[in-house]
């Protein structure tokens, strides 16, 4: 099976690379492909280039982790990077096998709004990266989805191309891209934050710092 982690990655970050390997890990996925958008639908413009961010991510994997790949799919796409969009053309390319949609509890907690989010789950599972805490109520449509798709077994998603939600706890890293952006903007240094490799392309390329 084949893990898609989606984002903006701008930069990628400790909080990215360790939960992807313990979803890969906990569920026995072949494969994790990182794909960065071009364009988040849901959010304001990412502060570093399509290219940039791409050149940030291949510096965080130059170390190499079997399995992890960087799919660049979304970049080259005009327009708004819907996941929607992107299963459509993973699965032409990939025929019947198992894929499965990495993310966050919070995005879950918004899926409802994401485009065309039905389609969603005839093209892949979903792998939520759980936190510990309270169970979040959830909006009645994602909690309908929710026992209808439910599955506590991930060997069962191996035996289907899509359509179950799999929970997976990952170890909490409090760690976010606007962390990061704030504290190189501030003169602070990120380290140990992310990957040395990609500190020093952040550094080679210029991004983050405060104007002037
Ligand atoms: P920003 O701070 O700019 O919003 P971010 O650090 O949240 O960025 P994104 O590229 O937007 O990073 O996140 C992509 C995916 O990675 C999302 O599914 C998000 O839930 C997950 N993610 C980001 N940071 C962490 C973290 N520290 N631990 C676990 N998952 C994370």
């Amino acid at each position: 099976m084949i893990g898609l982690y989606g984002g903006t990655f701008d930069p990628v970050h400790y909080g990215h690379l360790r939960t992807a390997l313990e979803v890969k890990e906990a569920v026995g996925l072949a494969e994790v492909r990182f794909i960065p958008c071009r364009e988040p639908p849901h959010r304001r413009a990412p502060a570093a280039s399509p290219e940039q961010r791409l050149a940030l991510l291949r510096a965080a994997l130059a170390d190499g982790e079997p399995g992890f790949r960087i799919d660049t799919r979304e970049l080259e796409r005009p327009g708004p990077s819907y996941t929607a969009d992107t299963l459509m053309s993973l699965r032409e390319e990939l025929g019947e096998a198992p894929l499965a949609l990495i993310v966050g509890l919070d995005a879950f907690l918004e899926l409802h709004h994401w485009h065309r989010w039905r389609e969603l789950f005839e093209r892949a599972h979903l792998l939520v990266m759980q936190r510990p805490g309270p169970e979040p109520e959830l909006p009645a449509e994602l909690d309908a989805a929710l026992r209808q798709r439910f599955s506590a077994d991930p060997a069962a998603l191996r035996r289907h191309p899509a359509g179950c939600i799999h929970f997976v706890p990952v170890t909490q890293l409090a760690i976010s891209a606007t962390q990061i952006r704030a504290a190189i903007a501030a003169g602070a240094s990120p380290r140990y934050l992310l990957p040395d490799s990609v500190w020093r392309a952040i550094r080679e390329l210029g991004l983050y710092r405060a104007p002037g």
